[in-house]
């Protein structure tokens, strides 16, 4: 008996969206079944490796046939199938995030360059509906006796009923919608196009894909010798593809073309990938791996439901997807395959966990996919740029990730802005440039390039032409915290409080100087309690009257990205997160000090310049002024005297 049911909301507006797609590249619909096929062949075939005595191993094959008159064309396979609850949950209901997260993107596309999404988001069995009015799904899954028929035209609801279906496995039929104005959808009853689409999406499937095609042949006579000038129609079984698997093929047999495309259909991506490795090892591991850097972040790299991982095969059976023992965190961005002959097909996801032998390909891997970075650096440093404004944030959390472990590996694949150059520079450049006497690879940050250049403290070095590295993401501070130094030569910050680099009659001098005014510093001091560990005077500012540095340890700009961490989680940042030790530096020969030297003994009244510093400085460090009716209170006070006079 046929039953009916609703397809699950989210699924309504993906197949919706399906029906009336204006996307291009309707073809890919092929592609997505001839992969599903595979990978249900895959799950059998696993199954029967492991537990031959029940799931006897067989002729894999996947088939397409194509009938003409009725405009149906079929892909079938002998893979693991569906049972009914399976049909309801893979087929009625859209299961993965992704496809969710893709029918939101999609309303939000606009060109059709956005609309290229389709392809990286893979939405799989739904994709028939692009070129198809109706589908039907029969299908039978192991260890039962009956199979299914899913049927539906994509609107609203699907109906699923009982049928006899000899042999496990799936069948998916395809009743082709009417040609249009603007499309051919005909076309698919081709065998050349199914035939060329084929080769250009699915040529490394590792099953034959097979198609009964119609060739004119040299007729027989009974004693099977060819009767001249006689021709029959013979229908014969044609494996549509190569099926070695790419990375099973001899590395020079294999085009950069062909490593885009099979990357391209493998993991959904519309665009060729940034790099390719083509990776074969003899040794005390033996594996053959493609790895893939894409050009773009995979679009839920950030969120939660990302996965990292290499999809894992031995001996060209597929083992496990998303393997992620195969990547270190840092690298989570990279796709690609794995295959080692190394371990058994009956290995368990425990096993997996702790095998010596992936941690091995994992550690050989990363080390590859770091010498080609460095080799694309050193070759193509502008491709490299392109590279790093992508992921180069990852490469960072590599070396704070792993307290500084990965330093020596991961420094020389580091660029930062600098003060000096329009390009970013790697931190060899910097060294290679220090001014004589130099002892330090200063750095400044904050949230923008723009608001770093404005720093007070930035002024000294700008009027001696040293170079300053201008950290502008979150992770910058951080990484460069835990590395310490670059090829023995420290860093920096340049608001950190630089007593320590006075020499010995600088160092005098200061003291004589605050000494001299010690009544302003401790009148300043007073009005800021609470606010700053001390006040001092300046041997950074040129032009500016005031900053703020830091003692030893966090920076201002770090406790603001600790800060932000903080409440983004929940917590409430004031309380709970450490906190900078702020020192105002006042300039000794600005005009405004000069001034409030002038007050001699009105403490309150340098109290209230101090203030007003304060909030200045801050300000310029890119805060918001706390208590701004103080503040405007303060200034307008001032005003009125200044004005009067
Ligand atoms: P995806 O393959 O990315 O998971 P699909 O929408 O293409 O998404 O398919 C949803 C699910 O339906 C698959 O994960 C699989 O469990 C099941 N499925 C699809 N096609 C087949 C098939 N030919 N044989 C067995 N199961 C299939």
């Amino acid at each position: 008996m046929a039953e009916t049911k609703e397809f699950q909301t989210e699924s309504k507006e993906l197949l919706n969206l399906m029906i009336n797609s204006i996307y291009t590249n309707k073809e890919i619909f092929l592609r997505e079944l001839i992969s599903n096929a595979s990978d249900a062949i895959d799950k059998y075939k696993y199954l029967s490796l492991t537990k031959s005595d029940k799931y006897p191993s067989g002729d894999y094959e996947i088939r397409i046939d194509i009938n003409k008159e009725e405009r149906i064309i079929t892909i079938s396979d002998n893979g693991i199938g569906m049972s009914k609850a399976d049909l309801v949950n893979n087929l009625g209901t859209i299961a993965r995030s992704g496809s969710k997260d893709f029918v939101k993107k999609f309303k939000e596309a606009k060109d059709s360059q956005d609309l290229n999404i389709i392809g990286q988001f893979g939405v799989g069995f739904y994709s028939a509906f692009m070129v198809a009015k109706k589908v039907e799904v029969e299908t039978r899954s192991l260890d039962v006796k009956n199979g299914y028929k899913f049927e539906s035209d994509g609107k609203d609801t699907y109906t699923i009923s009982e049928i006899d279906k000899e042999n496990h496995g799936t069948s998916i039929k395809i009743y082709l919608k009417d040609d249009t104005d603007e499309e051919n959808y005909s076309s698919y009853l081709e065998n050349y196009m199914i035939e060329d689409l084929v080769k250009r999406y699915s040529d490394y499937i590792r099953y034959p894909i097979k198609m009964l095609e119609i060739s004119k042949k040299p007729k027989l006579d009974s004693e099977g010798k060819e009767i001249e000038g006689e021709e029959e129609e013979v229908k014969e079984d044609k494996t549509l593809n190569s099926m070695i698997p790419l990375w099973k093929k001899n590395k020079k047999d294999v085009t950069d073309e062909e490593l885009n495309t099979f990357y391209r259909s493998k993991f959904n991506d519309y665009e060729d990938p940034f790099t390719s490795l083509f990776i074969t090892v003899d040794g005390v591991v033996s594996y053959n791996a493609l790895i893939y850097i894409p050009k773009h972040a995979p679009y839920n790299l950030y969120s939660d439901t990302y996965e990292k991982g290499l999809d894992l095969y031995s001996k060209g059976i597929f083992i496990k997807e998303k393997c992620k023992e195969l990547v270190p965190d840092y690298l989570k961005f990279i796709k690609g395959v794995v295959d080692s002959d190394d371990f058994s097909l009956n290995i368990s996801r425990e096993m997996l966990q702790n095998s010596p032998v992936l941690r091995r390909i994992n550690d050989n891997i990363e080390k590859k996919v770091v010498d080609k970075l460095k080799e694309i650096k050193e070759n193509d440093f502008d491709k490299y740029l392109e590279f790093f404004r992508v992921f180069g944030d990852h490469i960072k959390f590599g070396i704070y990730s792993t307290y500084g472990m990965k330093k020596e590996m991961l420094q020389d694949l580091l660029v930062f802005n600098s003060l000096n150059n329009e390009k970013p520079i790697s931190l060899k450049q910097y060294k290679e440039n220090l001014k004589e006497n130099q002892k330090y690879i200063y750095y400044a940050s904050g949230k923008t390039l723009e608001s770093i250049k404005m720093l007070p403290q930035i002024e000294k070095y700008k009027s001696e032409g040293i170079d300053v590295l201008l950290l502008d993401k979150n992770i910058d501070e951080f990484a460069l915290e835990m590395m310490r130094d670059y090829d023995k030569t420290e860093f920096k910050n340049i608001s950190q409080e630089a007593s320590n680099e006075l020499s010995e009659d600088e160092k005098k001098n200061l003291d004589i100087l605050v000494a001299e005014n010690k009544r302003i510093l401790d009148n300043i001091q007073e009005a800021l309690k609470g606010k700053v560990d001390s006040v001092t005077f300046s041997t950074k500012l040129v032009d500016s009257p005031v900053c703020i540095t830091t003692k030893d340890g966090l920076s201002l700009n770090m406790e603001n990205v600790l800060d932000e961490e903080s409440k983004l989680q929940g917590g409430y940042s004031d309380e709970t997160t450490p906190k900078a030790t702020k020192v105002l530096e006042i300039n000794p020969n600005h005009e405004l000090f000069k001034a409030i030297q002038t007050l001699q003994d009105d403490d309150a009244e340098i109290q209230k310049y101090g203030s007003i510093l304060y909030d200045e400085a801050m300000m310029l460090e890119g805060y918001d002024i706390k208590d701004k009716k103080e503040f405007v209170t303060k200034l307008n006070e001032l005003m009125i005297k200044a004005l009067k006079k």
